[in-house]
């Protein structure tokens, strides 16, 4: 009765995450987890931090241990795209030409980096950072004393400017925004990280683009917005990912900034699932549909995925969490803010001591980041899903604990 077939594509650490729960859960069908990359799925965090910077071992990134997936009867196909999506025949089509028929499918193809299209983009010595493959190229490239160019102060740009200055390369990064995640961060906080990477050595090139890329066969020099040249001996491009959307496209799902799926990460065809960074999930709590790209959100999202997969009741509202640590400078974003009224600090972020940021909409908490300050993030959370009205002073207070807001504010 219960040997059905479930298919997962996309080796990625949703994918592996929402394998792990079919069998946890007690599912005893087949289960096929398909990967174009030659690697068993593995976390990509690493590959801007640790692993880059040659001080962790390839082993620590992959989600689970070489046996696992045999032990669990998971049959994980690494090196195999799957080219065609038959939502109507529910089968996927490999690019060995080979066919598989599914009961249920989920897709957890993720994201890929958004390419610069200036001239001289295809030249020799241009990387983008996704892959492990990406980062065993780049790592072969962290030589004290090369020069980077970084194009891009988000966050792979800017993880990876840390980490190629703490292997000593001279570092040039180079953003049309004033400030490093300005978007998201605003003024402050955004020239918190713009003076913490130039405090390391960083030549921090705001406000301006890259207009080209030049050098015979291989970058030598990006000429910026300014007509400024400098001189690299390579760069790295990180200016976004987009999502992987082309499968289920030209299946016909519904895909409008990812695949559109509803709170219990079901797609407009009803035995097709998404998790991870490919989604554009409707979110209860926003009372809207959000993109997420990070690493909590795969982890968290794959399983819930399977859950529903199983039939189970799920509705997917997780708060968004995000992470990051450049150079000593550990931080954890929480909740989702595109515009807010007042940014209030518990802490100065110019004091040294670690601070905490809270973005408030209508007096009520949208978004709170701890920055070398812990033990705080659940409070924090708790705060933005309380929706209560706070008190600027007290959140500003470090002397009132979090928790204790909780029982001040009003609703
Ligand atoms: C360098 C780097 C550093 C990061 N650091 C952080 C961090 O510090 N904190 C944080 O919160 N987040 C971080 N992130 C983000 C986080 O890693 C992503 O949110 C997460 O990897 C998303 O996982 P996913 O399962 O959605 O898919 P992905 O990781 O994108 O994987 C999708 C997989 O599907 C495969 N695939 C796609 N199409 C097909 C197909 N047709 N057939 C077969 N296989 C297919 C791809 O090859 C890929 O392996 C980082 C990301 C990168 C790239």
């Amino acid at each position: 009765m219960n040997k059905r077939t479930f298919v997962i594509v996309g080796a990625s650490l949703a994918g592996a995450k929402a394998a792990e729960e079919l069998r946890e859960r007690g599912f005893d069908g087949r289960v096929v987890l398909i990967g174009a990359e030659p690697e068993r799925p593995y976390e990509r965090p690493p590959l801007t931090k640790d692993y880059l910077r040659g001080e962790s071992e390839r082993e620590k990134a992959y989600v689970h241990p070489q046996g696992w997936y045999a032990e669990h009867e998971i049959d994980l196909e690494t090196g195999v795209t799957v080219r065609e999506l038959d939502a109507r025949g529910s089968r996927v089509v490999l690019d060995d030409g080979g066919e598989l028929a599914y009961d249920s499918l989920l897709l957890t193809t993720g994201a890929e980096p958004r390419r610069l299209s200036v001239p001289g983009a295809d030249l020799e010595g241009i990387y983008y950072l996704r892959t492990l493959a990406d980062c065993d190229a780049l790592r072969a490239r962290l030589q004290d004393g090369a020069h980077v160019v970084v194009v891009g102060a988000g966050w792979i740009g800017s993880e990876f400017a840390a980490s190629a200055r703490q292997r000593g390369l001279e570092v040039t990064v180079i953003d049309p925004l004033a400030l490093p995640n300005q978007r998201i961060f605003g003024e402050r906080v955004g020239a918190f990280y713009r003076d913490v990477h130039v405090q390391h050595g960083v030549e921090m090139l705001l406000g301006r683009g890259v207009e080209a890329f030049e050098g015979d066969r291989a970058v030598a020099r990006v000429r910026t917005s300014e007509g400024a040249e400098v001189d690299c001996d390579f760069a790295v491009v990180g200016v976004g990912a987009v999502p992987r959307t082309g499968l289920a496209r030209t299946a016909g799902l519904s895909v409008d900034n990812g695949v559109v799926v509803d709170e219990r990460l079901v797609t407009s065809v009803p035995n097709i699932f998404a998790a991870g960074d490919v989604v554009s999930a409707w979110h209860p709590f926003y009372e809207r549909s959000i993109r997420v790209e990070h690493w909590a959100n795969a982890l968290n999202q794959g399983p819930a995925a399977a859950r529903s997969m199983l039939g189970e009741d799920v509705s997917y509202e997780r708060t968004p969490y995000f992470f990051s640590d450049q150079y000593d400078v550990g931080m954890e974003y929480s909740g989702y803010a595109e515009r807010w009224d007042d940014v209030v600090f518990r802490g100065d972020p110019d004091g040294g001591d670690g601070f905490v940021a809270f973005w408030l909409g209508g007096g009520r908490v949208l978004a709170g980041m701890n920055v070398n300050v812990w033990d705080v993030n659940e409070h924090v959370q708790e705060l933005i899903r309380e929706r209560r009205v706070v008190d600027p002073r007290a959140l500003a207070d470090p002397g009132t604990p979090l928790d204790s807001l909780l029982a001040l504010s009003e609703r």
